[in-house]
């Protein structure tokens, strides 16, 4: 299955746009962000609103990457890093990045609301549900966890996650109110137009093809054109091409990870399943989870061992999974399959990088970064103008024997699922 955005429920349901111009002339500007996902969208948007001469150039078209084939949940936490661990990783730094962290959901949607964003933004809260007894003290941990930091979580017992999923398959959950869903392509495309009434000028099909120091700051090169500019944001993330900034590029396993939208469910099933219409992804590694589309749909996903055969191998899987939790739903059908790279770092966390002076980046938010996509843009506009900044700004850690983790990343899985399957230690 080639990557391919035409095939999404995102896609189809979006207005049609007028496309952004290929970059055909020399340009200078104060800012070049490289990548039109939401990451470099909202650094765009941050910096012009600042007053900052900004350029965007994305090699396809906007939110071609994780931005617009993701499943839209919008998520206030990192996938593998609690407070704690922020804590002692981040030291003086670490307060900052976790409000922000905390913070990113709820912002996104003040965000959508403020601008008037149309995105099928649903701010119903995002359960994650306990696929064990034993799991749900790891719930009770993460609730305790975020609660030291004020975020709105609660831990709901089994009778009330099974009332809110319509479903008794898994044993109560963390439930964190400021959470919900989008249709994230909509989001991309509603930024970039707020980006272009705040004077960025931006360019599709324009790949970058090199990043050089030229005076005081860099040259940025395009097929058919070049820009001068004083600073740099590299947010190609999981799409980082080896050529242009190796760095960044072998510290990434860009993990493909499919899609699946189901045929709109009827009145009935939609009262039963998830009546209240969370964002729902539990506590497995190999996760299960769903949302809702603003026509009905039940949107739901996977990882595979092996790429062939991928389309009726995961229908197949997706239809068992969401089967056994939502007995109404048999007999099911998918009307959608699409995949997308997932960026995954070595330790499973986001790292921010400062390349040269002036030229920053980061690498992999690990499959969890549509809340984050904003603040850490925003945050990244602020470094750019010397302002103070929530980042906590670490070395590129690129993965050793890459070349050959790339080929072999999807067989973790096996041991993911082994794991899902162990009782909880905490
Ligand atoms: C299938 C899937 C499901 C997911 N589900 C969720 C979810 O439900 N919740 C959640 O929180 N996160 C989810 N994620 C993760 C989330 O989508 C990403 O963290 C987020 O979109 C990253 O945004 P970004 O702007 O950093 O990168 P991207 O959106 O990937 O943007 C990078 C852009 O750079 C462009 N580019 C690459 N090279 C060049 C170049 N040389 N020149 C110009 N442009 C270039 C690419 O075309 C791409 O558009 C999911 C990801 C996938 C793939």
């Amino acid at each position: 299955m080639k990557p391919d955005l035409h095939n999404s429920i995102w896609e189809h349901l979006a207005p049609p746009r007028k496309p952004a111009p290929k970059l055909a002339q020399a340009l200078t500007a104060d800012v070049v962000i490289i990548g039109g996902g939401l990451t470099g969208l909202s650094a765009a948007y941050h910096l012009a609103k600042s007053g900052r001469q900004v350029a965007l150039i994305e090699s396809r078209t906007i939110g071609w990457g994780g931005s617009g084939r993701n499943n839209g949940q919008v998520i206030p936490t990192l996938a593998a890093m609690e407070p704690a661990a922020m804590e002692s990783r981040y030291g003086e730094q670490a307060a900052l990045f976790i409000h922000m962290v905390r913070d990113s959901a709820g912002e996104l949607f003040d965000f959508i609301s403020t601008h008037k964003l149309a995105c099928d933004a649903e701010q119903t809260g995002w359960f994650q549900p306990a696929h064990s007894p034993d799991h749900l003290r790891l719930s009770e941990a993460r609730v305790s966890a975020w609660q030291k930091y004020g975020a709105p979580v609660e831990l709901l017992d089994k009778s009330a996650g099974d009332a809110l999923l319509g479903s008794s398959h898994w044993h109560g959950g963390m439930l964190n109110r400021s959470g919900g869903h989008i249709n994230p392509l909509k989001l991309s495309h509603e930024l970039a137009r707020l980006c272009a009434e705040n004077g960025v000028q931006s360019f599709e099909h324009t790949p970058a093809t090199a990043i050089t120091p030229k005076g005081d700051g860099w040259q940025i090169t395009t097929p058919e054109g070049e820009i001068s500019a004083n600073a740099v944001l590299l947010a190609t993330n999981a799409y980082t091409d080896e050529n242009i900034e190796p760095r960044i590029a072998r510290s990434i396993v860009p993990l493909t990870a499919y899609q699946l939208a189901t045929e709109p469910l009827t009145e009935a099933q939609r009262a039963e399943i998830i009546p209240a219409r969370q964002a729902i992804s539990d506590t497995r590694g190999d996760l299960w989870y769903f949302r809702y589309t603003s026509d009905h749909r039940l949107v739901t996903g996977a990882a595979l061992l092996l790429k062939a055969g991928a389309k009726p191998r995961l229908q197949a899987l997706l239809k068992r999974r969401l089967e056994t939790a939502f007995p109404s739903l048999a007999p099911l059908s998918f009307s959608h399959v699409w995949n997308g790279f997932v960026g995954i770092t070595a330790d499973f966390t986001p790292r921010f990088h400062e390349l040269g002076p002036n030229y920053y980046s980061f690498t992999g938010y690990n499959g969890r970064g549509l809340a984050l996509t904003l603040p850490i843009g925003r945050e990244f506009a602020n470094k750019i103008n010397g302002q103070p900044c929530a980042l906590p700004f670490e070395a590129p850690r690129q993965i050793p024997l890459h070349g050959v983790v790339k080929r072999v990343a999807r067989s973790r899985l096996i041991l993911t699922r082994l794991q899902d399957k162990q009782r909880y230690k905490p």
